[in-house]
């Protein structure tokens, strides 16, 4: 059977559309892409080239798996953030574009030589970038899960085979546990503490997409009763990791900005500021410890 392009492609949007899946024409378009590892304008181009028994096939297959629901970027392993790819998989959170913000907004505040922290890095979305949109910065990553983190050192390897010379470190902990034995010198601290944490409340983790719920880690989404859970645990411990001047950088819930900044401001940070996203949404709260501590 000798199947073109735009064939397989619109049966493929059919299919999702049927099941439901809300982009469905354009995960159906993302997915020939991949299995025929084309772009957007070949196949719309060539929209009577003929595909492979074998891309067929393939591509049979992961229609099949997302009209399960199955997140797009768990069948192609990829998500791209900052202009950057990452590996991702059931063990980490897939990289949110709102999360560029957040990485943007650290990026004004970052010079070259600066130590950061990442907690609950993830997939290590936002430190890489970070580190690989500056020079001579050091990097630690922390995250609670062993397997997140088997993710975000593949990344780092891979984005350090682009960019040789980028410092990064990961440390499996539960928050700032597994730092507190060290012994942190002043040149051992951070200049810039960022987190976006788990901050959904559990209450409300039933409502998400499917998707999100049942195929995203519910630990990288969870963030206890009021959703504030992991904001309260890291503004009581980051300022005895913080430099002088350090900056504590948080990605926030749409209705959590005003509640994280108080718990800031009444934690001794200064300068606290509440940073909108492109839908005019609280997405980043951010403050300086001005004392050391
Ligand atoms: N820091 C990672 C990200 O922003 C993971 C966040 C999380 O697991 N809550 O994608």
């Amino acid at each position: 059977m000798d199947w073109k392009y735009k064939q397989v492609y619109e049966w493929g949007a059919d299919c999702l559309k049927k099941s439901g899946i809300r982009e469905a024409e354009l995960d159906a378009r993302l997915l020939l892409e991949f299995v025929c590892k084309t772009d957007r304008n070949t196949l719309l181009a060539h929209s009577d080239r003929e595909v492979s028994k074998e891309e067929y096939e393939s591509y049979v297959n992961h229609i099949s798996r997302r009209k399960k629901h199955v997140p797009l970027q768990h069948i192609t392993g990829i998500q791209e953030f900052m202009g950057l790819e990452f590996e991702v998989n059931e063990n980490v959170l897939i990289p949110r574009q709102d999360t560029e913000i957040l990485v943007e907004e650290v990026m004004r505040h970052l010079h070259d030589g600066m130590r950061i922290l990442d907690m609950c890095t993830g997939s290590g979305c936002i430190l890489l970038s970070l580190l690989y949109y500056s020079n001579d910065c050091v990097g630690l990553g922390v995250d609670v899960s062993r397997a997140a983190l088997d993710v975000a050192v593949r990344n780092a390897e891979r984005l350090k085979s682009v960019k040789s010379g980028m410092d990064v470190n990961f440390l499996q902990s539960d928050l700032f546990e597994g730092l507190e034995n060290n012994n942190l010198k002043d040149n051992k601290k951070f200049e810039i503490i960022v987190s976006n944490p788990p901050y959904i409340k559990n209450s409300v983790i039933e409502t998400l997409m499917p998707e999100v719920k049942e195929y995203e880690p519910v630990s990288a989404l969870d963030g206890g009763e009021d959703g504030l859970y992991f904001y309260r645990e890291i503004i009581k411990k980051a300022g005895k990791y913080l430099t002088g001047g350090g900056k504590l950088f948080f990605e926030t819930g749409f209705d959590q900005g005003y509640n994280v900044k108080n718990m800031m401001e009444d934690a001794g940070y200064k300068q606290v500021e509440i940073i909108k996203d492109y839908a005019g949404l609280d997405r980043v709260v951010y403050g300086s410890l001005l004392t050391e501590r």
